[in-house]
């Protein structure tokens, strides 16, 4: 490429260079769907054409302390000036990513002590993957190696994440699906609509029984789970829900993984959801996002004091590694990200503005193109009835997107929903204001010329 080529219209234009993440890369190639953000502060970002929008997906359910934070950012330039990097291979460590650890195990359940850091939601979940088969190997259980988990899931892009993600997310690409079983999820089909929660919950224990039954408990290792369900739709299980699957495989020897990289770090109210959100103690708890706002890159995987025994008794080599776990400066970030939320107390905060947030987003259920309004504190989903005419290329959450976009507000359009996660700071007027934006959106599909003519 010659210096005339890169400059900012280019790149916004006609850029291939770029692989973008989960998109139509021949969309793309034609300028279909691509928006440059290029600034951001507090609960808003700015395009490359100077419009503000509220930042309804923080980020990618990440920004929990709102945008450009001057005391996170400086606590990562202070740390790149005294030690920018350093690894913590062999027998090298440093005092940020020692702290960071130990400040983890103060706030995460009670057995779970031991912390890896990685840099992605992905490669923690991989990483406790690879843990636990390396457990199950020094226990003398070399076949104790099959991982359910459940269709809906998100549990991330590299080739074992993706296989435990749910399927169609990969169809038409590989993935190591030979170590995975998907079991159901806690949402209902249409004919389970006026179960009472416990009959709901035996028919999802009954599903997990069969599989361990059908697999093999001796070949099982753990079942991964997110505690609110994401990326496919803002699934909130019913209460006790989470209790039951972690008694039931408990009762097997088979290991619960709970996949907070949403959940943690304020998101439902709580610093971690597992223990004080769904009254659970996980083996291993995976976490994101949160952890640093999005600020830095960095996820940790934090392992029950069982576990750490095993893999750390006499003649076991931990031959586990990446360049950058417990970067400085991404550690540096996340501890200052949680004395900001530790000092402003957001995750109370959230307990009374998410129960706002919460109650706008559920009142969106009694207009007509909407067919159910799901939210727990900063996580929310609306999904919309399709007219019976609807052609299938058509998206309802992808034209609500685009309607609120014009309105100010970025959602993420999933199929025939949306999906929100915003920043835990918004006040009381713009959670106020957000609400309004959806319902004008919401209310413009409605009544557009299309959907007119489908239904
Ligand atoms: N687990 C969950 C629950 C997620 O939502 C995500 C990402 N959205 C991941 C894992 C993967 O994280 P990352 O994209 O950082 O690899």
């Amino acid at each position: 490429m010659n210096n005339s080529e890169n400059n900012s219209d280019k790149i916004f234009s006609d850029d291939t260079h770029l692989i973008q993440s989960f998109a139509d890369l021949n969309n793309l190639k034609q300028s279909i769907g691509r928006l440059a953000i290029t600034g951001a502060k507090g609960v808003y970002v700015t395009d490359s054409e100077g419009k503000r929008y509220f930042d309804g997906m923080g980020g990618l359910w990440c920004v929990n302390i709102g945008h450009g934070n001057a005391d996170v950012i400086a606590a990562v330039t202070r740390q790149l000036e005294t030690l920018d990097y350093f690894s913590t291979f062999f027998e090298f460590t440093h005092p940020v990513a020692a702290e960071l650890a130990r400040k983890l195990a103060t706030l995460a359940p009670d057995r779970l002590n031991h912390v890896y850091f990685s840099n992605s939601g992905s490669v923690a979940n991989d990483t406790a993957i690879r843990i636990l088969h390396h457990y199950n190997n020094l226990r003398g259980h070399p076949k104790k190696k099959k991982i359910l988990s459940r269709v809906n899931a998100y549990h991330g892009s590299t080739y074992l994440a993706i296989a435990m993600t749910t399927p169609v997310f990969s169809q038409g690409w590989d993935a190591a699906r030979d170590l995975v079983h998907h079991i159901r999820c806690p949402k209902r089909e249409p004919d389970e609509m006026n179960l009472s929660d416990a009959d709901f919950i035996d028919i999802l224990a009954e599903d997990m029984e069969q599989a361990i039954s059908k697999i093999g408990a001796e070949n099982i290792a753990c079942f991964i789970a997110e505690p609110i369900m994401g990326a496919c739709g803002v699934i909130i299980p019913p209460e006790g829900y989470h209790k039951r699957m972690l008694d039931l495989v408990h009762a097997h020897d088979i290991k619960y993984i709970s996949d907070e990289v949403i959940t943690a770090f304020g998101r439902l109210g709580h610093m971690f959801a597992s223990k004080e959100v769904f009254g659970i103690e996980p083996d291993i708890i995976t976490t994101a996002k949160g952890l640093t706002s999005g600020y830095q890159p960095l996820a940790a995987t934090i392992l029950s004091d069982e576990i750490f025994d095993v893999i750390s008794q006499d003649g076991a080599a931990f031959l586990h590694g990446m360049t950058y776990s417990g970067h400085p400066a991404a550690c540096a970030c996340a501890l200052a990200n949680i004395a900001v939320m530790e000092r402003e107390a957001i995750p109370e905060q959230v307990r009374k503005t998410g129960k706002l947030f919460e109650a706008g987003i559920k009142s969106l259920a009694d207009l007509d193109l909407v067919k159910e309004a799901r939210a727990s504190h900063f996580m929310a989903a609306v999904e919309f009835n399709r007219p019976s005419g609807a052609p299938d290329n058509i998206n309802i959450g992808q034209l609500v997107g685009d309607a609120a976009r014009a309105r100010g507000l970025i959602v993420r359009p999933i199929t025939d929903a949306i999906v929100l996660s915003p920043p835990l700071i918004l006040s009381k007027d713009q959670i106020v204001e957000i609400h309004q934006i959806l319902h004008d959106a919401i209310n413009a599909v409605a009544q557009s010329q299309f959907m007119l003519e489908s239904s």
